[in-house]
């Protein structure tokens, strides 16, 4: 029976998590929203097969790799987006605009519909070194505004009762969530970072 390795999702990952994920070895969080989401079978780490993981900046797939000593080529898949797909992803999401490159979007991997960082108990990832996306979800930011998408499978959506009780529940902030945005844009070039 492989070897269960406890990470706290708020703390880098040590050493031995890191080795643990190298060798596919599974690695469980305290409890969280998240995960009761995925113990429920649910959640925005999981899709039907075929579906791709969130799209991935440079700078995401350096932070990944830092926490978990993987080279990019082990968890980022490269597919084609036509343009329809696009319009539609940027409507959806303004700050995503410039993540399709001359029709390609680099995503996080999901072998069988699960994102491979995810584990049985939610993100083995620390906080800080998940993708930009993954930390927005499931909110969206126009300008000042919040709101929060169509996220049915979202646990924390349908337990909270308004967004600042959602961003709580999550582990965010309104001003955490603009200033991830911001850094969004500013990773896929639309803007430049602040001094
Ligand atoms: S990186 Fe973490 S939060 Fe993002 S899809 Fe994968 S398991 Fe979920």
């Amino acid at each position: 029976m492989k070897a269960l390795v406890i990470a706290d999702g708020s703390k880098p990952l040590s050493k031995a998590e890191k080795l643990s994920i190298r060798r596919g070895l599974p690695i469980s969080l305290g409890p969280s929203v998240c995960g009761r989401c995925v113990a429920a079978g649910g959640g925005c780490c999981t899709s039907e097969p075929g579906i791709f993981g969130p799209p991935l900046t440079r700078a995401d797939e350096e932070r990944i790799a830092a926490a978990t000593g993987l080279t990019p080529r082990k968890f980022v898949h490269v597919r084609s987006v036509d343009a329809e797909e696009q319009r539609a992803w940027e409507e959806d999401v303004p700050s995503a605009k410039g993540i399709v490159v001359r029709g390609k979007v680099r995503s996080l991997a999901r072998p069988d519909g699960r994102c491979l960082l995810l584990t049985e108990r939610g993100c083995s990832l620390p906080l800080d070194a998940r993708p930009l996306q993954c930390r927005l979800f499931p909110f969206v930011v126009r300008g000042r505004s919040l709101t929060v998408q169509p996220a049915g499978e979202c646990l924390a959506v349908r337990e909270a009762d308004g967004i600042s009780s959602l961003a709580r529940q999550l582990r965010t902030s309104a001003q955490e969530l603009v200033q991830l945005d911001g850094q969004l844009q500013e990773e896929l070039g639309q803007r430049t970072p602040k001094a």
